[in-house]
């Protein structure tokens, strides 16, 4: 059987612990056997990052925008005690971080459905797909403690000096006060992303903030949906059958519950951090998970959504078995390798992605799969692998198809 051949090489970013393990594992059992892998490495692994000062992750970033499409491995945020761990010259920002900032993007992350795991929510038949504005709002705010009475004002002071002023609160006793704020300019790429992305997977959109109580931030964000929708997108959307469905954040909050799925659900970005944890969890487990970052330019980075599983990897290093789930980690190769073919008109590329993940999802079906799963799977006579024996079912899978 001759490999498939690929023109455009992929944005390849190693990474960490046990997710680094199993994305050597991925290669050299379900890629290059079947592929002519096409790459571009930058290694993300913390030490090259430390070596390097981190340019690599901007250099990789870089290559994304170069390129238009990366699958990442999932890495270590510093914190301190990573800093001892791998004696670090710094504490590293987190990449993931810096590579949203160069590549201004929403994140969308869906649930991988497969018999078998089933939604803790009944009438879920179909995925929800959630995306997260990744900007500002109160990950970016400025916070004082008040010691005492005051008076607590926003004042906006334009370049020419003048000034707008309005009253917060006057504080008879201590309490607490806080600044944000979002740019015109990314909530409007944050609604293109939204739009975009609704229309290449054929998916209604749903948006929700509070604007009836927050009459023009929340209101700004909804004005510049219901804006661009209108003068952009209608027609697009009306011709694919698809909707945009605008309501309040609770309100959508009530019908998610009650919905069937099958849709993209925009959030701001703390209800964004807040529901994905709540949908990915009711929807079975952060390793059944994809998670793609897409700008506005039309870039895509893949990766999965859960950490480096570095319980697992520290018992791996001790020479005892692990049962690591690696299906997010191969989706997140597939959505490269299927967006890759699509850009370069390789029907091949994105067939063979379908079929990895037919197999990676006929291997848990057939009730081999990783601890767990098998913790928390309707099915019966389920056998355990550890984590490079489910990824060789799954090439046996792919021989056999
Ligand atoms: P984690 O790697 O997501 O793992 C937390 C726990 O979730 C694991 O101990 C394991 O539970 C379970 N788990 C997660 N993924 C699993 C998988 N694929 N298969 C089986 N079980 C899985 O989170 P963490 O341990 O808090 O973070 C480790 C490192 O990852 C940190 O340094 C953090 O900075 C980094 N991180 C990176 C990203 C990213 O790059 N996207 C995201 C989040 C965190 P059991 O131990 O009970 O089996
Ligand atoms: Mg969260």
């Amino acid at each position: 059987m001759s490999k498939i051949q690929m023109k455009t090489p992929l944005v390849e970013m190693d990474g960490d612990e046990m997710t680094r393990i199993l994305w050597q594992m991925i290669k050299d059992e379900l890629l290059e056997p079947f592929l002519d892998l096409k790459t571009e490495y930058y290694d993300l692994g913390l030490a090259h990052r430390n070596e390097t000062d981190d340019q690599v992750t901007v250099d990789a970033a870089n290559a994304t925008l170069k390129y238009g499409v990366a699958v990442k491995c999932a890495t270590i945020t510093p914190n301190a005690a990573r800093v001892k761990e791998y004696h670090l010259k710094e504490m590293w920002k987190s990449p993931n971080g810096t590579i949203r900032a160069m590549l201004d993007g929403t994140v969308f992350r869906a649930p991988i459905l497969v018999k078998g795991i089933e939604p803790c929510v009944r009438s879920w038949e179909k995925p929800i797909t959630l995306a997260r504005h990744a900007y500002g709002d109160v990950y970016k705010n400025a916070e004082i403690k008040v010691p005492g009475p005051g008076k607590a004002e926003l004042v906006f002071t334009a370049p020419d000096g003048t000034q707008i002023r309005e009253l917060v609160h006057e504080f008879q006793g201590a309490g607490v006060l806080q600044g944000i704020h979002n740019t015109e300019k990314s909530i409007v790429s944050f609604a293109r992303t939204c739009f975009q992305y609704a229309l290449d997977t054929r998916q209604d959109l749903w948006f929700a903030t509070k604007d009836t109580i927050s009459k023009k931030y929340d209101h700004t964000f909804k004005d510049i949906f219901q804006e661009m929708y209108e003068t952009e997108y209608k027609d697009k959307f009306e011709e694919l059958g698809i909707t945009y469905f605008y309501t309040l954040i609770d309100d959508a909050v009530a019908r998610v519950m009650k919905a069937r799925g099958g849709f993209i659900w925009a959030c701001k970005n703390y209800d964004g951090d807040v529901m994905s944890d709540m949908v990915s969890s009711a929807f079975g487990s952060l390793a059944m998970m994809t998670s793609v970052l897409v700008s506005p330019s039309g870039v895509y980075e893949y990766e999965a959504a859960h950490g480096t599983v570095q319980r697992h990897y520290y018992k791996h290093l001790k020479g005892e078995e692990t049962s690591t789930n690696s299906v997010a980690t191969i989706f997140a190769w597939t959505g490269a390798l299927r967006k890759r073919g699509e850009l370069d008109g390789i029907p091949q590329l994105c067939d063979f992605a379908d079929r990895l993940e037919a197999a990676t999802l006929g291997t848990i079906e057939s009730g081999k799969m990783t601890k767990d799963l098998a913790l928390i799977t309707s099915l019966q006579d389920v056998t355990v692998l550890n984590s490079q024996e489910f990824i060789r079912a799954i090439r046996a899978r792919m021989e056999q198809a």
